[in-house]
Parts: structure tokens; C-alpha cells; sequence
């Protein structure tokens, strides 16, 4: 980007993508296109830490993946966390990251409602040193304008994207995207019925999903 020193940023987008779809593509591909961010990395999450044990297999999350993204320039899977024991927490993803991209900007994208939720993060405060926090929201949502977060965002806030190519970590993105109304919870449940999930996911993640049947009735669990 003119004018922007090459820190090189990297945006980390995280999940248990069970399964991804195009509400996650279509999000990451906007943020890229819109921060000029040169690198979009997938992490899919081993056991996240404050929900239920994803339905599908590891190895079946990261092959859709794999699926989802290929051909997209700037978009990579980043497999680390399926190989670590014990929660996946976002500020243990990024010590990792940081210790191998020391002069790298970090863009850790959130959804606006986990951001709400940012102060019960584990260790959140450590975030920020390691990262920038870029929101995706849907039009129209409200920034919080009290509270902890709202002080957080005088002094963290910013308009700039330029903030997220010129320095590594500390910043507060917020910016809007389109949200599709799609969730991974109702595909799965879709599926499971014995829907076909054409068109709401790139062929090749459908491809995976009834391949392995890994959302089909006999695998699901209760
Ligand atoms: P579920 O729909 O079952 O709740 P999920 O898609 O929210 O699952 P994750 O795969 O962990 O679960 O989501 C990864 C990230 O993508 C989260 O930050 C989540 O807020 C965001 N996300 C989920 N669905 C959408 C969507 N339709 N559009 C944009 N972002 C989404």
C-alpha cells in the first residue's frame, strides 16, 4: 500500500470451521481486500475453549479448509493448533506466531460479539501486546460507547488501516462487512437430515462433507 512501511501484516482468522463456509470466506476475503492485508491465515482450533468438542474430525476440518481456499491468492491454513494438546487460546497462538514472525503485524480478527466478550478472554490484555484486533461487523451494529471495552477503544481504537501496516501489534480495527446468514451449526443439522449444502460452501468443502460423511446421522453425535 503507498505510503505504508512493509511490515508484511498477516491477518489470523480463527475457528472451529465445522464446517467453513462462504459467511467466513466472504468476511476474510473483504478484510483483505479492503485493509490491503497481502495474507489471510485459517487456523482451524483443536478444542476450543468455550464451546462443545467440534462434530467433525481434525483431520476432516483442516482438509475442508484446504478445499475452501485453494486458488484464493493470500489465503493459507496454518495447522498449528490441531497439534497442540489441551485448549486452543488465542493468546498461546499468537506467542507462538510472534516468536516466528517477530517484525510481522499481527491482525487477530474477531467477530463483533467476541469482542464484546473480550475482557473474559484468557489473558486478553497480553493480546494486544502480541496483536492488533481487527472487528468484523455486520452494518449497523453499535460499538460499545461504555464500559471497559469503550475505554479500551479510546485508547486502543483506531480509523486508520494504515495503523495495521505501520506498527505489529496494540491497535483496534473495527470495520464493517457482509454478513451472510449462515451457520455452521444449521449445516450440520442440515445435513444431518439429509440436505445438500450446495451453494452454501465451495464445491470442494461439500465434496469433503459427503465424502466422509462426517455430519451424516450415523456419525453424529447426541
Ligand atoms: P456456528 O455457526 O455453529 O456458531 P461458527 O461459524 O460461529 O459456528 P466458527 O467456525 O468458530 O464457528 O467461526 C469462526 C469465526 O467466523 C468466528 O469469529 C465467527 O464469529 C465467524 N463467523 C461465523 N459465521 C459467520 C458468518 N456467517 N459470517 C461472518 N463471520 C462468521
Amino acid at each position: 500500500m503507498a505510503g505504508f512501511s512493509q511490515l508484511d501484516p498477516m491477518a489470523i482468522f480463527g475457528g472451529t470451521f465445522d464446517p467453513i463456509h462462504y459467511g467466513h470466506l466472504r468476511t476474510a476475503f473483504e478484510l483483505m481486500e479492503s485493509l490491503r492485508l497481502p495474507e489471510v491465515r485459517f487456523l482451524p482450533a483443536g478444542t476450543p475453549p468455550h464451546r462443545e468438542r467440534p462434530v467433525a474430525d481434525a483431520r476432516v476440518r483442516l482438509e475442508m479448509v484446504r478445499a475452501a481456499i485453494s486458488g484464493q491468492p493470500g489465503f493459507v491454513v496454518d495447522d498449528r493448533e490441531l497439534h497442540r494438546e489441551g485448549p486452543s487460546y488465542s493468546v498461546d497462538t499468537l506467542l507462538d506466531l510472534r516468536a516466528e514472525y517477530a517484525h510481522r503485524s499481527i491482525c487477530l480478527v474477531v467477530g463483533m460479539d467476541a469482542f464484546l466478550d473480550l475482557p473474559k478472554w484468557y489473558h486478553w490484555r497480553e493480546i494486544l501486546q502480541l496483536a492488533h484486533v481487527v472487528v468484523a461487523h455486520r452494518p449497523g451494529w453499535r460499538v460499545p460507547d461504555m464500559g471497559p471495552l469503550s475505554e479500551l477503544l479510546v485508547d486502543r481504537g483506531t480509523g486508520r488501516a494504515g495503523d495495521l501496516h505501520e506498527t505489529r501489534a496494540g491497535r483496534i480495527y473495527i470495520h464493517a462487512v457482509t454478513q451472510l446468514e449462515i451457520s455452521s451449526t444449521a449445516i450440520r443439522e442440515f445435513v444431518f437430515n439429509g440436505g445438500d449444502p450446495r451453494f452454501l460452501m465451495p464445491d470442494g468443502v461439500r465434496k469433503t462433507i459427503l465424502d466422509s460423511g462426517c455430519y451424516a446421522r450415523h456419525t453424529e453425535r447426541t
